[in-house]
């Protein structure tokens, strides 16, 4: 939703014009004595804002005394306080962390490994401490290596805040400027009805014949839009610098796609001198299922890939790897040095992270739980009128809530009818997810990648007991 200065509100958020009302003692006086500091600024989740206090594998502790089923940390991908990252960064906050300026170790062992899980030509990594960072440094990047200017993203996309990113991130709404030579495409109609299941390598000839048509169906439609904003840019005198896509549509509703089209995307930039940067603060490190990184699911080749989030398990970290021809073309004229990237301590904190990623199978146990939700939710969602729908990659899930079409068109997002589905699961089940998409209507359930068969029964239950109380009904 907009106001009027054009601010679109976060899904799910709190909304502090409505006062403190409905809120128990606790949480009214966390919030007014947050506000005094922090102002009104940064967003809460939830009518009710929860007030944690500890953590532990995919559970949360409120200061209520409950736990909190957590289906929406894709941070602590590895767990709440897992011991190995906190141990890791234990040791190493007793040895040194000093700034990047250094022969140091931890980061060359840290690259190393990361880059080994790269395919093609990417041989190359920068360090930031956050996916915003990493997606500013990746658009200078692509800026010097190209020499055009021009940046293309979806229509409902996020990739951050600083103010070149904010500027190419048309989900904040228009109450600051978009860049001039930002063109955005609309996807969530094409890619609506593709859902991302399976391990994303191809399921023998057939499955691979499969996706290749549904890949072709999906770049029917968005090939002409891409071109056409290509076309835009190339007129304005910007170029082509680069497509920035987030490779599961986070904030376009959870929209992984059909398998390839994301190759058909690279190609077509290319065509333009443009390059193909994969944000993967969202998508990568085994989210989606069966690969490691979000393009894989596609076959294609990214020219940058950007990371952030559950790199270090909520240490703050992120990263850019490119190909060097990239990175040597912006060592020509200018340098990359940040005081914290590559820091030893976030690098043993990234490094822990792969480890339990390696040692609990995560990347096929993503593939394996995402499947078992998708098909366990859908099961008991079907049949309910307000039910439009789910798509999902590994464990990232998509569930549309329409309005139910009750004056027999066709069925609408409806926001609202979502909302109330997140506080009912947080305030009686306790269990955390959040919304997504145009509306806000999509629900979002993205857990860590931890998340076993009890804590997914656990989520069935608490499905279950909603649709019982006909929130998935007109
Ligand atoms: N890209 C995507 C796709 C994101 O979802 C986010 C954060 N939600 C970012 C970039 C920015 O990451 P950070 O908040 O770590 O700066």
């Amino acid at each position: 939703m907009k106001n009027a200065q054009g601010r679109k509100s976060v899904a799910n958020g709190f909304d502090f014009s409505h006062g403190l009302e409905g809120l128990d003692a606790d949480e009214a006086a966390v919030v007014r004595r947050r506000q005094k500091v922090l102002g009104t600024m940064g967003p809460l989740f939830y009518n009710r804002p929860l007030h944690v206090v500890s953590g532990s594998g995919v559970h949360l502790r409120g200061a209520d005394g409950a736990d909190y089923l957590d289906c929406y940390n894709n941070v602590a991908c590895v767990g709440h306080s897992n011991p190995h990252v906190r141990q890791a960064v234990a040791d190493q906050l007793g040895r040194q962390n000093t700034h990047s300026r250094y022969l140091q170790d931890e980061v060359l062992d840290y690259a190393e490994r990361l880059l080994a899980t790269f395919p093609g030509a990417i041989d190359h990594v920068a360090f930031t401490n956050s996916g915003s960072e990493s997606n500013d440094l990746a658009l200078r990047m692509a800026r010097v290596a190209t020499g055009h200017m021009g940046v293309v993203v979806t229509q409902g996309a996020y990739h951050g805040i600083t103010s070149l990113v904010s500027s190419v991130s048309p989900s904040f709404g228009t109450g600051l400027p978009l860049a001039p030579f930002l063109a955005t495409v609309r996807v969530d109609d094409a890619l609506h009805d593709a859902d991302g299941s399976g391990d994303g390598t191809g399921d023998g000839a057939d499955g691979a014949a499969a996706s290749d048509a549904a890949a072709d169906a999906v770049w029917a439609v968005l090939g002409p839009r891409f071109n056409q904003a290509f076309d835009a840019l190339e007129h304005g005198g910007y170029g082509v610098s680069c497509v920035l896509i987030d490779e599961v549509m986070s904030s376009d509703g959870i929209l992984p796609g059909a398998r390839g089209w994301i190759a058909r995307l690279a190609d077509a930039v290319h065509a333009r001198g443009g390059l193909l940067i994969s944000d993967e603060v969202q998508a990568g490190f085994g989210r989606m299922g069966g690969v490691m990184w979000g393009f894989q699911r596609h076959g294609a080749e990214a020219d940058i890939v950007t990371m952030g989030k559950p790199m270090g398990n909520g240490i703050p970290v992120g990263g850019v790897a490119y190909r060097h021809p990239i990175g040597d073309a912006f060592a020509a004229c200018t340098r990359y040095f940040n005081t914290f990237g590559g820091n030893p301590v976030s690098m043993r904190a990234a490094g822990a992270v792969l480890d339990e990623i390696e040692r609990l199978g995560l990347v096929a146990h993503a593939r394996d739980m995402g499947d078992r939700l998708a098909r366990d939710l859908s099961e008991i969602l079907e049949g309910h009128e307000r039910f439009g729908g789910l798509r999902h990659a590994g464990l990232f899930l998509g569930i549309d809530v329409t309005d139910g079409a009750d004056d027999g068109g066709a069925a609408q997002p409806d926001g609202a009818a979502a909302r109330a589905i997140v506080n009912a699961l947080r305030d009686d089940e306790h269990v955390l997810i959040s919304a997504a998409g145009p509306g806000d209507a999509v629900l979002k359930v993205r857990p860590p990648l931890v998340f076993d068969d009890s804590d997914a029964d656990r989520l069935l239950e608490a499905v279950r007991h909603i649709c019982e109380r006909g929130l998935f009904d007109r």
